[in-house]
């Protein structure tokens, strides 16, 4: 089928103008045949313009609405991207948003005294801007349905170091909306993550991340995510880091008492340990004495894993 799809001419493979609008669209359906050509937009190839179905491409919305990319397409661009970054001297590193670089809540699920406190603190800190020092930020907060978000200390850091041994890319459960917000407090400048940002729009498994959407080769990508359950796939890829709790919503949950809020050292915060291990990685990847260039990060992940903990001091928080 995929070479008579290269070969039929583009005005065959249309349904005829004068056909009943549901034969045409039963047509349709029947068409949807694997095609050999890499490019699908929405439902239909950019080539040949037949409907292809979703089992032979991979969805690539957050690159642009409604693409995907055939498989054997996007292993070329893995292969591609993966070569670049190494021209680079880099790897490429997943970053997970929600307590892994910020704590956000609904205004709805502050208490009084945390509303009052930190919607002030906020709103003090706005005054320097995205760009500024700030670290907690009100979003939304004129609908009434916003949300309070706090940076986890020595994020900024954390992310201006890494940048410097990584192509990094953000992969959120959050939906693309709320998640492109807070990547823009990340990330002003759009200097660390382009068009990587991974929304769970984007996800092909529900409640479950992989990276079979990230164009990178998986002997390359470490992972910074403080859920290892949603990365069944590729344990070997990731790094756990303590959940960063900075709100009391949940706490009850969490067993720790109401009102208390959580913060961590900048400079002993959780992000600073994963740094330290993520360089250390980096360093030995690229070490020429080792020789591990150009080989798979996840043996090293493996050795690694057991080393990375947040501090003594964490452990409260999860
Ligand atoms: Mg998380
Ligand atoms: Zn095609």
């Amino acid at each position: 089928m995929a070479d008579l799809c290269k070969s039929t001419p583009i005005s065959l493979a249309r349904p005829g103008p004068s056909l009943p609008r549901s034969i045409a669209s039963d047509r349709a359906k029947r068409r949807r045949v694997e095609c050999s050509h890499p490019v699908i937009h929405e439902g239909r190839c950019l080539l040949c313009e037949r409907a292809v179905d979703d089992d032979h491409s991979l969805p690539f919305g957050f690159l642009r609405p409604s693409l995907r990319l055939s498989h054997e397409y996007a292993d070329r661009m893995r292969e591609a991207s993966t070569g670049a970054a190494l021209g680079f001297k880099k790897l490429h590193l997943i970053l997970d948003l929600d307590h892994t670089l910020l704590h956000a809540v609904r205004l709805s699920d502050l208490t009084p005294e945390e509303e009052e406190r930190l919607v002030a603190e906020a709103e003090r800190k706005a005054e320097f801007g995205p760009e500024g020092r700030g670290d907690i930020f009100l979003d939304g907060s004129e609908t009434g349905k916003g949300f309070v978000i706090k940076l986890r200390p020595f994020v900024r850091e954390f992310l201006r170091k890494a940048d410097e041994l990584f192509v990094l890319t953000v992969y959120t459960m959050g939906g693309r909306a709320y998640s492109s917000r807070v990547t823009k407090l990340l990330d002003p400048d759009r200097e660390y993550f382009g068009d990587r940002v991974i929304t769970r729009e984007d996800c092909t498994l529900r409640g479950r991340k992989s990276l079979d959407v990230v164009l990178a080769k998986e002997t390359n990508v470490l992972i910074l995510d403080d859920k290892k359950t949603v990365w069944p796939d590729h344990a070997e890829n990731l790094i756990a880091i303590e959940p960063f709790y900075y709100f009391s919503q949940g706490t009850e949950k969490r067993g720790v008492q109401p009102g208390f809020v959580h913060d961590e050292d900048e400079h002993d915060s959780a992000l600073a340990t994963a740094l330290r291990v993520l360089e250390g990685i980096h360093q030995r990847y690229f070490d020429p004495k080792l020789g591990l260039e150009g080989g798979d990060v996840r043996t090293m992940v493996r050795q690694m894993q057991s080393q990375v903990r947040g501090t003594p001091g964490d452990q409260s928080s999860s």
